[in-house]
């Protein structure tokens, strides 16, 4: 498969390799966004959060919670920005499900933590969950 991130883990493309074990590969990103930006991917390809399996969901889950305290120790982070892109409409680039751990410090100026806040429509929010909640 034609995968950057599976060559990555295959060995066919080089990377910082910081974890893995027999579900979930981490390596830091060539695009930091922070000192110590890490991404966390499951072995077997899977696109996004809707093709992931469930046993891979939880294994990329549980190595992102470990990692992130592994990364504010290490790099002595005052946070931690999670973000996990699915799909070209809300930025995914590289089509293998992967999560992003972003060392985050006060007054570092990233503003990826925070949108121009607006009150919404409250019949709008109720008719959205309706609409999420008829899926469940
Ligand atoms: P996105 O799909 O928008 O969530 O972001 C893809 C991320 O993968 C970007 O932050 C890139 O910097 C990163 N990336 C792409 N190619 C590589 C690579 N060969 N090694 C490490 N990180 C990569
Ligand atoms: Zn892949």
């Amino acid at each position: 498969m034609d995968c950057i991130f599976c060559k990555i883990i295959q060995g066919e493309i080089p990377s910082v390799k910081v974890y893995e074990d027999d579900k979930v590969f981490a390596f830091m990103d060539i695009n930091p966004l922070s000192s110590g930006h890490t991404l966390v991917i499951p072995r077997t390809h899977a696109e996004n959060i809707f093709e992931i399996s469930e046993q891979d969901a939880t294994a990329v889950i549980k190595a992102v919670k470990m990692l992130s305290t592994a990364i504010k120790k290490g790099i002595q982070a005052d946070g931690i920005n999670i973000l996990q892109l699915n799909g070209k409409a809300a930025g995914q680039l590289v089509p293998h499900l992967h999560v992003h751990i972003i060392p985050r410090w006060i007054g570092d100026g990233i503003t990826i933590s925070h949108w121009p806040m607006k009150a919404g429509d409250m019949k709008e929010i109720a008719g959205a969950a309706e609409k999420i909640k008829a899926e469940l």
